[in-house]
Formats: C-alpha cells, structure tokens, sequence
C-alpha cells in the first residue's frame, strides 16, 4: 500500500510567523550594532571609517545604546556626538568646500564670550559683535571679512537664521550635543555644513581650537579634502 506523501508545510501559527520574524530582525539588527560599534571606536580613535553615511545611519539609530557603551568604554559622554560630527564632516565635506569662501556663513555660541562682553542683541542679527578684543570671536572675525559671522543666542535663533537667511553653507561651532542637532538641521534643509565641537564645554568662557575654525572655515581645495576629518579630542 503506498505511503501518502506530504506535500503541504503544517501551519506555522502567529507564534511560528512572529518568532520567524523576531530571528530575522535580530539576524539583522545585531550586526548592524556591531558594525556602528566597532567603527565608531575606530572613527572615535582617530582611524579611518568605510561607508561612513551608513555608519551614521546606524549610529543614530542605535544612538542610546552605543552611548552607554562609549560612555562605559571611555567615560565621555561626548564620544559618541564627536564621532558622529566627524563622520558628518567627512560626508559633507565636497560640498561644503564646493561653495566660495564668501558665501559661507559662520553660527558661533554666546558662550564663546568675553562674561565682560559689551555687545547688545538683535532679534534678526543675534549677538552683535562689537570687536572688543576680549575674545577668541574677534579673531574668527578677521580671518576673512566677506564671511558672515552670527553669534547664536541660543539654538532657536540658529534654526531660524537658517530658514530665514538660507545660507549656501555653514560651518558651526557649538557643544558636541548641540553641534550634532544642528548638523541635523542643516542636512534636512540641505545645506552643506561642517561642524566644529567646543574644546572647553559649558555656559561660561567656553573654548575652541581657532586654527580648526580656520581651517574648516577657508577649506576649498582637494588636498584639504583628504583631511577632512575633524579631530576627536
Ligand atoms: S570680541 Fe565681540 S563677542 Fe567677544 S567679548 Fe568682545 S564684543 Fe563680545
């Protein structure tokens, strides 16, 4: 007597589908989180990082996660929003270096300021600058006249001068948290940035490395684009 042969599969069931699908998304996810893992400790220590808008993505994605490993690893909170400026400033650099000197646009903090600072704010022009000499903004000033230079009350007026003045490009200096939201913000309006962390963060007499400024400020050429990642101090 021939045996009957099975030739449909059993119903696997809404436990069997949803188990199917949690093995497929972890098949997927886990790597993914090592990769973002492993190369933004290679890109945090200074090296090399292939598919760098990938490792973003990813990097954004699982941001609390590799956060807290950063944090643990390196006891910086900042690691994490360092590497992510630098891979930003590796993707946008050949745009960013396309636009002409003049047309860029330079976003500095307010704490970036002199406590003694006698410069008055407009609602339109941020923080007006009244060149006292008493800090590093002066100098940023003078590395080239034609360039726009806005002191940023806060992050709103930095949205806003976005939308309103539609910069060709931008280089801003800001917090690593700060700096990362605004590199955000320029890449949804589609802006090529670059961005510059504070060296001393805080809400007083901040710091920043004013040779970096100017180099990412009059970077145009394809030599300094081979160099374009920024340091992560
Ligand atoms: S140089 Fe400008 S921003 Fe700096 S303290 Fe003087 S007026 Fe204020």
């Amino acid at each position: 007597m021939p045996i009957p042969v099975q030739t449909t599969f059993p119903d696997p069931g809404f436990l069997g589908i949803f188990g199917l699908i949690v093995l497929i998304g972890v098949g997927l996810l886990l790597p993914a989180l090592i990769w973002a893992i492993v190369w933004g400790l290679v890109g945090s220590g200074g090296g090399a990082v292939p598919l760098p808008g990938v490792t973003l993505a990813v990097m954004e994605f699982f941001r609390p996660v590799i956060r807290r490993v950063f944090g643990a690893l390196f006891r910086d909170p900042d690691r994490l929003d360092r590497t992510c400026i630098m891979l930003h400033n590796q993707l946008e650099f050949p745009a960013y270096a396309a636009v002409p000197v003049e047309k860029r646009v330079v976003i500095l903090p307010q704490c970036l300021r002199h406590p003694d600072c006698p410069a008055r704010i407009s609602s339109t022009e941020g923080i007006m600058c009244k060149e006292c000499g008493k800090c590093v903004i002066c100098r940023i000033r003078e590395i080239d006249r034609r360039i726009r230079v806005f002191i940023s009350p806060g992050g709103t007026f930095a949205k806003r001068l976005l939308v309103s003045q539609q910069p060709a490009a931008v280089l801003g200096v800001a917090c690593p948290n700060d700096l990362i939201q605004g590199l955000r913000a320029t890449a949804r309006l589609g802006i090529p940035a670059q961005g510059v962390a504070l060296t001393k963060t805080g809400c007083v007499e901040t710091e920043v490395d004013f040779e970096l400024v100017k180099e990412r400020l009059l970077a145009c050429s394809a030599e300094v684009a081979v160099k374009s990642r920024v340091p992560i101090s």
